[in-house]
């Protein structure tokens, strides 16, 4: 059984065709909100397709100047999901210095909630890690860095703190993510596609049975079998989110 621990169905490029996406392969999808309108549409996807898409609920730090208006209709969400998602810091395209606080400010929040309510969370950190690994080391809890892009060192020191990792399809085309996954041990790693981005072909639209081109990916990198790895991604899953 293949695995995509994040991605949004629920996308314009996406949404008209899930039946098609979702009739291609044996898996099993954790869909991510990213803000109020998406999350309630993840709680609806996760009831059509039950056991198939599992919910995330979250807010993403890209739209962190709705956040004030937004926030306290999204957390009562999370008791509905299985995970907490897309939550994080985004320094990449959030430049002013009082909206990042914010996203600390938020990130708090919802990790104070993920360690209370035992949620795991999967996190989007582009920019601001060193932020991060200041908060995350305050709270005990299960988390995941996806599509995770930085340095080696970094891998280990998450690694170390007792993260995940998680890799999309865009593998096969990133040297230095195929470096750091050949670091990952295999009870710390993850596939997701973050369907529509990330795909293994530049500009073309991604989807989640797409899992299945990192596993081979990451088969070759690992000198292990690709039914192997799944295996061992498929034991991932349930030991992290159905517990
Ligand atoms: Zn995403």
């Amino acid at each position: 059984m293949l695995v995509d621990i994040h991605a949004h169905l629920n996308s314009d490029e996406l949404k008209d065709r899930i039946d098609e996406i979702l009739s291609k392969c044996n898996i099993k999808i954790i869909n991510a909100g990213v803000d109020l309108d998406s999350d309630l549409e993840t709680l609806e996807l996760a009831r059509i397709y039950k056991d198939i898409v599992y919910p995330a609920i979250g807010f993403h730090p890209e739209y962190i100047e709705k956040a004030e208006k937004e926030i306290d209709k999204i957390l009562p969400l999370i008791d509905k999901a299985i995970a907490i998602s897309e939550v994080g810091l985004d320094y990449y395209w959030i430049k002013d210095e009082k909206l990042r606080k914010k996203e600390i400010e938020v990130l708090s929040t919802f990790l104070e909630i993920g360690e209370k309510r035992r949620k795991p969370v999967i996190l989007h950190i582009r920019g601001g890690m060193s932020d991060f690994l200041q908060l995350i080391s305050s709270y005990k809890l299960t988390f995941i860095i996806h599509a995770f892009e930085g340095s080696i060192k970094i891998a280990r020191k998450i690694l170390d703190l007792g993260g995940y990792l998680s890799f999309p399809p865009i593998i096969v085309r990133d040297k230095l993510r195929r470096q750091i996954a050949k670091e990952v041990p295999l009870d710390k790693l993850f596939t997701e596609t973050d369907s529509p981005f990330l795909g293994p072909e530049k500009g073309k639209i991604n989807e989640p049975c797409n899992v299945s081109i990192t596993l081979s990916e990451l088969s070759i990198i690992k000198g292990l079998g690709k039914e192997e790895i799944e295996k061992q991604i498929e034991k991932n899953f349930y030991r992290v989110f159905m517990q």
